[in-house]
């Protein structure tokens, strides 16, 4: 393959650490695709002293999320997209899969041999001021170039300095059309200016992110709730059961005799 990968995805506190991997260590593509076609996929794989968490579409339940496209999911996932330079961006509530499919599309491309970074937008717009403080911001700027697969996570939930977006911009505008970025985002379109502040900016990014874009539609119901909602419910039919003898009634609670 004429790829190596640099880096598989994580979630929690990625950011530095991840980019860090990116910087200065390489890994063969062969020892990534063992590692991303173990069964612990879905957990946490351990990478030498590193630990990646992945998600994989395995474990993802197309029919909890109905206004996502399983379709085009599964055609995403095979990466013709990157060799496009395409983007992709993944709008929806809090708690419904994002993450977790930008994690699996991320493994899928590492699998098949580009090289992937993962970070939050609020961590990759910290590591790019660091950077800049530094004087080492053209470095990151060329490292985050050249990886064939950016995931910018979260955009949204914090609203960023006006350097900040600056930078974030940057970014955008020097993969565009050079290499493919997923973002993940609670926010539609329109509201993106209350993160990023200018409208101006605000435009001028979705302009060359969208350029060529597939939309992942994730409204609905958070999974994370639905989950912990489910268990209170098994939780408390349990317990009702043990309160209830074998011989009472269902509906009254009543024994009969
Ligand atoms: P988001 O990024 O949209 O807030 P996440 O991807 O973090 O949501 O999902 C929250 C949790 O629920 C994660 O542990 C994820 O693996 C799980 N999850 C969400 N949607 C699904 C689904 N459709 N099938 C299986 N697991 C899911
Ligand atoms: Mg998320």
């Amino acid at each position: 393959m004429g790829y190596k990968v640099v880096v598989a995805g994580a979630t929690g506190n990625v950011g530095r650490e991840m980019l860090n991997i990116l910087a200065e260590r390489e890994f063969p593509v062969d020892e990534i695709a063992a590692l991303a076609s173990r069964k612990s996929l879905g957990t946490e794989v351990s990478f030498g002293d590193k630990t990646l968490k992945t998600k994989d579409l395995d474990t993802f339940d197309f029919t909890a999320i109905p206004s996502l496209n399983k379709m085009l999911v599964l055609e995403l996932a095979r990466c013709g997209y990157i060799l496009r330079r395409e983007n992709i961006i993944a709008l929806g509530n809090s708690g419904t899969g994002k993450t977790h499919v930008a994690l699996a599309l991320g493994l899928a491309a590492c699998q098949k041999g580009f090289s992937v970074a993962f970070a939050t937008a609020a961590s990759l717009v910290n590591q790019l001021l660091e950077a800049r403080d530094e004087k080492r911001l053209l470095r990151l700027q060329r490292e985050l170039q050249a990886v064939k697969l950016l995931i910018v996570d979260e955009l949204g939930y914090v609203p960023l300095s006006p350097t900040g977006a600056e930078l974030l911009f940057e970014v955008f505008s020097q993969r565009y059309e050079r290499g493919s970025t997923i973002v993940t985002s609670n926010l539609p379109f329109e509201d993106w200016t209350s993160v990023l502040g200018s409208e101006r900016l605000t435009g001028a990014l979705l302009d060359r992110l969208t350029h060529h874009v597939s939309i992942l539609a994730m409204n609905g119901d958070s999974y994370r709730l639905r989950q912990s909602a489910g268990r209170r419910r098994a939780t408390a039919a349990a317990e009702q059961n043990q309160a209830t003898p074998d011989n009472a009634d269902p509906e009254t609670g009543e024994i009969i005799p």
